[in-house]
């Protein structure tokens, strides 16, 4: 039994004191913490929140200890019976996968803050908050201020909030209880926030027949500015999301169910059904796996399509999505560069940051058209009989039923199986190569009538010569460029930064300057020294385009794609 307590003596410094004790197992104990988190596949190093170590023995006599790796310490045990080690972890972050305090809550994501000890993560913990709160939300079983869970995954994978204030809802839908626990500031209308939950959930539930847990927690923090981040768990997730008072804007309603759909959708997907390389995790070292275009590929494409095919969307607002993802597709150079299932073992390296400039593609969104293309293309290999959703059922029963993890080779043999015989073609054409998936795109769409037409960008800068602006703080930085367009023809590059158009000063909207305009005079900044580069549009030259959806009036193969074939 290994008890942690956590207090927070002097909340403005936003440090949280962790006491973790255990009885000795050895006159030399190595404590470790985790150096990433499950959910976002890169290094965390999250130690470099831990200051002030200490250990002390039963006599509560200070004994040495000190560091032997960036996350790990070895206290000099001795002949000692109990160890106590202390700590501070700082605990200023507030996102979906962080541990953060101030005056109304401790947030404690447990598989940042709290070690283990080797070879003996099969302990149970029980972690008890010293300070005094009135709520404690969790996943995990709790009683007054203490928390139990039976070995470390367990701890690891059950975030928790002790609070003093607490929205609550709850519901059950198919003998699963479901919560919502909402901290901060939010005008999101609770009654048809947990009505579309509802709808989603028992759309998702339909898919694969049943949920892995009996209870599931969303754990809600709204912030007074932007944010847009979630982390799945298996009885619970996170979701930070603000500005929490714009939830009365369609577009960020909507942004907010598409997170908790996708959220949902990882309990079966990842969180049970997961690839072999993770199966355990292994928290001290990176878990590569290619499989990301599954992981969170399948996972971005069944949380919007659950919401379109349930009904809570509109056609609309499901074309919004797929030009939303072909277009960030088409904005990318580094599909020349890395495949989705290369770029997946690099979310180790940069996946969570733009990256250098064409180097790879997102596991999100790369591997969300994958999973559209092989789900188009098993229901038309199998007039409508078959679709992604028999794909995720069956290597749920198949893998995560038998808490077993799947490989690469099993993925594609499912697709196979169900009757997509040429699945490995799309294996090796797609996700195994650093392509453009233009015309694998439009052969799927060909199939059920959706038609897919890219048009010149509405943007200048795009349509002319090849290059997007962003435009923040009033300064007009260079975001995209198009390969051999005709600024990378002139020498125009990431980050440059344009104050001139024509001899004339860059206010805010380069577009409007630059429209209707061949050849353009700009003048630059570039790490602090101004340069002057002429850019000529010719027809011949790549540009940045944008893509337009249509769907078919009356498809059956198209009423597949999108019916309610489950409901
Ligand atoms: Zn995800």
């Amino acid at each position: 039994m290994i008890h942690i307590s956590l207090s927070t003596p002097h909340v403005h410094r936003k440090m949280v004191k962790v006491r973790m004790t255990f009885l000795s197992s050895s006159n030399s104990q190595i404590v470790q913490l985790s150096s990433w988190r499950p959910g976002r596949y890169e290094m965390g190093n999250f130690a470099k929140n831990i200051s002030h170590v200490k250990a002390y023995n039963t006599s509560n006599e200070k004994i040495s200890t000190h560091k032997i790796a960036k996350d790990q310490w070895q206290i000099a045990c001795g002949n000692e019976e109990q160890i106590t080690f202390e700590y501070f972890y700082c605990a200023a972050e507030l996102n979906a996968g962080s541990t953060y305090v101030n005056s109304q809550m401790l947030y404690v994501n447990p598989v940042n803050c709290i070690p283990f000890l080797p070879g003996r993560a099969d302990e149970k913990y029980t972690v008890e908050i010293l300070d005094s709160y009135a709520h404690l939300s969790c996943g995990l079983p709790h009683e007054g201020n203490k928390l139990f869970a039976q070995n470390f995954d367990e701890l690891a994978d059950s975030p928790f909030v002790a609070s003093r204030n607490i929205e609550v809802l709850s519901q059950e839908i198919n003998d699963v209880v479901f919560y919502a626990n909402i901290f901060g500031i939010t005008n999101l209308n609770f009654e048809r926030f947990w009505n579309d939950v509802r709808i989603y959930t028992q759309f998702q539930l339909n898919i694969f027949g049943e949920f892995p847990v009996s209870k599931y927690r969303y754990l809600l923090h709204f912030t007074p500015y932007f944010m847009h981040h979630g982390v799945e768990h298996n009885t619970s997730t996170v979701i930070v999301m603000g500005h929490g008072e714009n939830f009365d804007r369609e577009e960020k309603y909507n942004e907010m169910l598409a997170i908790c759909s996708h959220e949902l959708f990882h309990t079966w997907n990842v969180k049970t059904l997961r690839p072999v390389e993770m199966m355990p995790y292994d928290f001290t070292k990176e878990n590569y796996t290619q499989l990301g275009y599954v992981d969170e590929g399948v996972t971005t494409y069944y949380g919007d399509l659950c919401l379109r095919r349930s009904g809570i969307w509109n056609n609309d607002l499901w074309k919004l999505s797929l030009e939303k993802w072909l277009n960030s597709h088409h904005r990318n150079y580094g599909r020349y560069s890395y495949s989705v299932a290369d770029s997946s073992v690099d979310t180790w390296l940069d996946g969570y940051t733009p990256g250098v400039p064409w180097r790879k593609v997102s596991i999100y969104n790369e591997g969300a058209l994958l999973s559209m293309i092989l789900d188009i293309e098993l229901i038309a290999s199998t007039n409508g009989e078959k679709s992604m959703d028999d794909v995720m059922h069956q290597m749920y029963q198949q893998f995560a039923k038998k808490n077993t993890g799947y490989s690469v080779e099993d993925y594609w043999k499912t697709l196979v199986d169900l009757g997509l015989s040429n699945a490995h073609e799309f294996k090796t054409n797609i996700a195994e190569s650093a392509i453009d998936y233009s015309s694998y795109l439009k052969n799927a769409f060909d199939k059920i009538g959706v038609e897919l037409i890219w048009s010149p960008s509405a943007f200048a800068t795009e349509r002319l010569f090849g290059f997007s602006v962003d435009i923040q703080m009033g300064k007009s930085k260079v975001t995209s460029v198009c390969m051999n367009s005709a600024a990378d023809m002139g020498s125009l590059w990431y980050g440059d930064e344009i104050l001139e158009v024509d001899g004339i000063t860059v206010d805010k909207n380069v577009n409007f300057l630059i429209e209707a305009t061949t050849t353009t005079q700009l003048l630059i900044l570039r790490n602090g020294v101004q340069m002057e580069l002429t850019l000529h549009s010719k027809p011949e030259l790549p540009i940045i385009q944008q893509s337009h959806i249509s769907f078919p009036e009356n498809n059956s193969l198209f009423n597949c794609w999108i019916g309610k074939r489950n409901a």
